[in-house]
């Protein structure tokens, strides 16, 4: 299967909070930096000369910071304003509380017929059945359907109950979606499906923003969406990499160095429902529509940051049991699972956004 996102070269999401604090460390703070710099776009005395820039916006539900090398501010600011406009494109396609996103307006579609489709939204589409196949349904953005259940069940205090788990069951199932790459079209064989694509969107979108900044030149640079991480070229003259910290939630903080990857976080210390003494994670079981309940917070380093988006959920859903397929599917793939105990002496009756 494809582990790029070609089409992110020029080319969600949650109104949670994550559950990881993805913490951007640059060694240095210095301003300018040596002539390391291997921007082939720049001139030798550009390269000579970059300074670090740090940008911060909401996208998807969540801050989007942006840290990159650049020759000037007004340089740095037309590249980062052009990277914030290619997430804000992905949302507006792939966003599930937009009812005028593509994704929704093609799921509105009399099911059965063929709907034309963006090249973000095919691209997108082909990840995630790649993912859903590899993890054997336990990755399946057409949770839509149960997702919206919840989301209304807790606007009132419950659960969905087992008869509106059963019904919207028939919407559910990556298998009902075609994608016609040649002809730039997809089909959605059940009626009222329901996309929801929180599981890999962000990370797809940092991915999208990065490569606009490599387009543009600037190919050290870091973006930082929502703690979905799409990390490029190491800082000027620091051989290693970005230092990320990770802090998931009640455990102990970590840090390493990485350049040229992806990292992301999926687990359940935040977004969670506790509805009569049971801790509902946000990702479900999609044979079942029940969130998760076994509390574990999983971090996983890929080569770019859709991947790490969709594994990390993918482990969160099947467990650790989950890792070494993973690993022989995705090159160079790290995976790190707390488990935070404290959670099991947490009494908290409700998180409710
Ligand atoms: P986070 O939002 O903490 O980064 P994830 O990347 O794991 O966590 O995304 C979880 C979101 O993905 C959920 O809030 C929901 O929108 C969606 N989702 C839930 N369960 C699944 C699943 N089994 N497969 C795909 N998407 C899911
Ligand atoms: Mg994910």
């Amino acid at each position: 299967m494809s582990k790029t996102n070609p089409m992110c070269k020029t080319t969600l999401y949650n109104h949670f909070i994550s559950v990881f604090n993805l913490i951007l460390l640059l060694g240095a703070s210095a301003l300018i930096m040596s002539c390391g710099a291997t921007n082939k776009s720049l001139t030798r005395s550009e390269q000579c000369t970059l300074n670090r820039y740090e940008y911060a916006s909401i996208h998807m539900g969540s801050r989007c910071s942006i840290v990159l090398y650049a020759p000037t501010e007004n340089q740095a600011a037309e590249a980062v304003n052009k990277a914030f406009v290619r997430i804000a494109q992905v949302e507006q396609v792939l966003s599930d509380y937009r009812s005028n996103s593509e994704s929704m307006l093609a799921t509105s579609q009399p099911s059965g017929e063929w709907v034309p489709a963006s090249p973000t939204f095919i691209e997108v589409l082909e990840l995630s059945k790649g993912f859903f196949e590899i993890s054997e349904g336990a990755f399946d953005p057409t949770v839509g359907v149960y997702t919206h259940l919840w989301r209304s069940a807790k606007n009132t205090n419950r659960i969905p109950t087992q008869d509106e788990l059963a019904i919207a069951k028939y919407s559910v199932g990556f298998e009902h979606v075609s994608v016609d790459h040649q002809n730039m079209r997809v089909r959605f064989d059940r009626p009222n499906m329901i996309l929801d694509f929180g599981a890999i969107g962000k990370g797809y979108a940092a991915d999208c923003a990065l490569a606009v900044l490599s387009d543009l030149g600037y190919d050290s640079a870091i973006v930082d969406l929502g703690g979905d991480l799409a990390i490029g070229r190491s800082p000027p003259g620091d051989a290693v990499g970005w230092v990320v910290t990770v802090q998931p939630g009640n455990s102990a903080e970590w840090s390493s160095q990485w350049s040229s990857s992806g990292i992301a976080t999926s687990g359940d210390l935040e977004r969670h429902y506790v509805y009569r003494g049971i801790r509902y994670s946000h990702i479900l079981d999609p044979r079942t529509g029940l969130g998760v309940t076994y509390p574990r917070a999983v971090t996983v380093v890929a080569e770019d940051a859709a991947t790490a988006d969709a594994l990390a959920s993918i482990v969160s859903v099947v467990g650790e049991g989950a890792i070494s397929l993973l690993q022989s599917e995705f090159s160079g793939v790290q995976v790190r699972v707390d488990t935070g105990r404290a959670f099991e002496n947490s009494h908290l009756d409700s998180t409710l956004p």
